[in-house]
Parts: C-alpha cells; structure tokens; sequence
C-alpha cells in the first residue's frame, strides 16, 4: 500500500458520483442565469448549454467538489472551445499590403478601433495606411484624420463628396504605390442594419479584396450581437470581430453569439476610449469573465490537481508489481508533460522524488524523440526492454524508423532499463527511506 493520502485520495475516487441529469438541476440554472446575465443571446444560450449538457452527462465526477461543480467547470471549458481556445492573430497577405476592412453599425467603435489597429500594426514595426470612406457622417473625416496624427500614420482621405467605392479603391493604390504594409479601411455605419449599406459595403469589398473582415461589435450591443453577426456573415462575410467597450460593466456575453454563429473568431477587444485600448482576445480570460464564476472554477482546478494522483496510483502499482514498460513509460512522460511538471505528484510518492527530477522531468525535446523511438518499436519490444539490449540489429531498426541516432536509441535503453531496476529495488523495499512504502 501507498502512503495513507494516497490511498484515501484513490478510494474516494473510485466510490465517486457521476453526473446525471437530476444532480445537475441547480447548476444548469446557475449556468443559465449567468450566461444570460452576461447579456449572451437567448437562444445561443439554449444551444449551447443543450449541447454540453449532453456531453457531460455520465462524466465521472473528480474528488472534493460536487457534480454540480463539476458541471461548470465543463461548461467553461466549453465556452472556451466555442470561443477558440486560443487568440487568433490578424491576418497577413503574402504580398503587401494586407487589406483589412472594418465593418458594423454606427458608434460602435469602428473608426477607433481603426486607428487602435494602426498603432497595433505600428508596434510590430508594421506600417499602415488609413482610408477614410465615412462621407455621410459630418466630422467622420476629421475624426479619423484627427486619430491619425495622433498615431504617426497616415490617412487617404478625397472628401466628403466622392464616392466610398471610389475611395477605397484610390486609397488601396496608394497604399501600394507608398509600399504600405496594411491598409485599414474605415467605412460608415447606420443605426440599423439597412440593404443600401450592406449593399455599399459588399462593393467595397469586392473592390479591395480584403485579407480581413473585421466586424465591429459593441460589447453593450447584448442580446442583438446574435442578429447583426447572423446578417453582417450572411450578407458581406466576415473573417473576424473586434468586440469594443469592454471597459464597460457588460460581462461579454456577445463574444459567445460572435463565435457561435459566424464560427469566425473575435480577434481584439477594445477597453477604452484611448487608441492605446486595444488588447488580443483570450477565449479564457472571456470565458470566466462570461461565466462570472471564478470561485468554483478554481475549486474545482485544484480538484483536478488531485485527481492526476490516481493516475500517479496507478503507475505506482505496476512499479511494485514490476510491470512498468515502455508503454508505462511513455504515459508518464505524456502525464509530466500535461501536467508541466510531475514533481508535485511524484514527490508524494515517497522515495519517488529523486527519480523524478533526474530521469522524468525532461524537456519537451527529449519527449518527442522518446516518442518517436517508442513508436517505432514493436509490442513485444515495449514490453520487454532486454530484448533491445541483446539485439544491436532491433535497436538500429527503431534509429532508422525513428529517425534518431544507434547511439539514442541505446541510450534510452540504458536509462529505461536502470530506471526500472531502481523501481523494482524500492517496490521491494531494498532502498533506503522507503518508510511509507511498507505500512498499511
Ligand atoms: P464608429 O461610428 O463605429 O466609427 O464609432 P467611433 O469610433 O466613432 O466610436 C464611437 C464612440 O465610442 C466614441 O465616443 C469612442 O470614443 C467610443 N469608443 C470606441 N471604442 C471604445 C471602447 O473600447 N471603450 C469605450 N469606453 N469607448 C469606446
Ligand atoms: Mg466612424
């Protein structure tokens, strides 16, 4: 038997719950609720919690929290994975310039979120070129021209007479001619979504052939950010959204109806008036902020911290029972490499913590080549290492199939090997301060 933590940590995982359709009542109408707090759009809602409700149904519920907690935890994984799982970086033509051509309806924010982008763009040593179509606005010229002094970077403006095609047709060859490396397209907005500027707008971009559709979203917009995503995709075809006023008290429950329905990624959100407040979208940060449940969502973390134990239990079970192969040993490292670092369970395996820091906690190099050599040998090879270690040619086959060196794939033999003879010394109980390792 393990130490006693260990053992109580297994036990309680094996008698845990699973999650079922009554004891998740209350937490689907947390969820519910907060999603809807959060201003998502009602039916988006429904969509979405139908579907993880589904998929979370006969999960096993992991130690010290509830299924309920357990629930939200999955669901916030989700929302991530709706929202992109990671942030998606505006995109770059092969050959200068890249187009990009913002779109939405009027004060949300697009004019700013032009010259925020510029400055962005500016940043990384890009250089860029603003174009001016707003001729309907009074002051829409100035505005943008006014932002771009601010900036350092130029805007192509003809006036408030010629037409927003012309324009930004005339503007992008400047934009070429000047070797510009981005030119960001202003355009107007109405209060409503209406067939004239959709119909402008689609001409726009079927001059410019942008690289990007960028829509832009005011975060406060709530509920409606479902219909103008729906109608803007539908009828001009986005690539992305920039989700402005996030500086407000919204919880951001558009970003989840952007995503869900458009399935283009939000690309930056806007936190401020100033054309410094820009920040890249992180669906995680967005997805706590959605769900507004910080509390449970490290509670249940640090759950699943614990759980890895088992896993942990697991392994040590073939140790002891001198089992563990190269197919063990592979996990493990997969394991190390999930979890950053295995010391924090391996160290609570007594006599385990010096093994882990020399032989386990390798770098992600040294993972991929493992892979590579245990994927290239046979079953039988996996199970049994001495069947390596008497036999040159099968060890030169897994170099060849590997793609590693004769001299690597020895060495790994070497490493396994004295690896398992010392597991095998302290499963017997032949190493000293393996105290904990007999007891119980
Ligand atoms: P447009 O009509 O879409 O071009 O919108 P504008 O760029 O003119 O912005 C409308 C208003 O919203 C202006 O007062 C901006 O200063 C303000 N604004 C734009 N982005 C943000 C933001 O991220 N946060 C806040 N608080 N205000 C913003
Ligand atoms: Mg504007």
């Amino acid at each position: 038997a393990l130490s006693e933590s260990l053992e109580s940590a297994w036990k309680s995982l094996r008698g845990q719950a699973k999650i079922s359709e009554s004891n998740i009542q209350e937490a689907l109408r947390d969820v519910r609720r907060s999603l809807l707090e959060a201003d998502a759009n009602l039916q988006v809602v429904k969509d979405f919690i139908e579907e993880v409700r589904e998929t979370a149904l006969g999960a096993e519920v992991i130690k010290g929290v509830s299924p309920d907690q357990q629930f939200i935890k999955i669901v916030n994984d989700e929302l991530i994975k709706v929202m992109g799982e990671t942030n998606a970086p505006l995109a770059e033509a092969n050959k200068a310039p890249t187009v990009i051509l913002m779109a939405g309806l009027q004060g949300t924010g697009k004019t700013t979120a032009t010259a925020k982008l510029a400055l962005h763009l500016r940043k990384q040593e890009r250089s860029a070129l603003l174009v001016a179509t707003d001729v309907y606005r009074p002051a829409a010229i100035d505005q943008l021209v006014t932002l771009g002094k601010q900036i350092n970077v130029p805007v192509f403006e003809i006036g408030a007479d010629a037409n927003p095609v012309e324009i930004a047709r005339q503007g992008l060859a400047a934009a070429r001619e000047q070797n510009v490396d981005t030119v960001i397209i202003d355009t107007a907005g109405r209060l409503q979504i209406d067939p004239e500027m959709m119909g402008e707008l689609a001409t726009i971009k079927k001059t410019v052939k942008p690289d990007e559709v960028l829509l832009v979203v005011d975060a406060m917009t709530g509920q409606e950010a479902a219909n103008l995503t729906r109608t803007f995709h539908e009828e001009i075809g986005i690539t992305g959204a920039i989700l402005t006023k996030m500086d407000g008290d919204t919880r951001g429950g558009a970003a989840l109806s952007i995503r869900q329905i458009s399935g283009q990624p939000i690309k930056f959100i806007g936190v401020g008036e100033k054309v410094e407040a820009l920040q890249p979208f992180y669906p995680e940060r967005m997805a706590s902020r959605i769900l507004g449940m910080g509390d449970v969502l490290s509670l249940v973390e640090k759950a699943q911290e614990e759980f890895d134990i088992a896993d942990a239990e697991k392994m040590t079970q073939k140790i002891m029972e001198a089992q563990f192969d190269f197919s063990d040993f592979l996990k493990q490292m997969r394991l190390l490499k999930n979890m950053g670092s295995l010391g924090g369970v391996m160290k609570m395996i007594p006599g385990m913590n010096k093994l882990s820091s020399s032989q386990l906690e390798e770098g992600e190099g040294k993972l991929k080549q493992t892979e590579a050599m245990i994927g290239s040998m046979t079953q039988a090879e996996r199970k049994d290492p001495d069947l390596l270690s008497s036999s040159p040619s099968r060890r030169r086959r897994i170099a060849k199939g590997s793609g590693y060196s004769l001299n690597d794939v020895s060495k790994l033999v070497t490493d396994f090997q004295r690896m398992r003879t010392m597991m095998q010394q302290m499963g017997q109980g032949q190493m000293p301060g393996m105290g904990g390792m007999g007891g119980g």
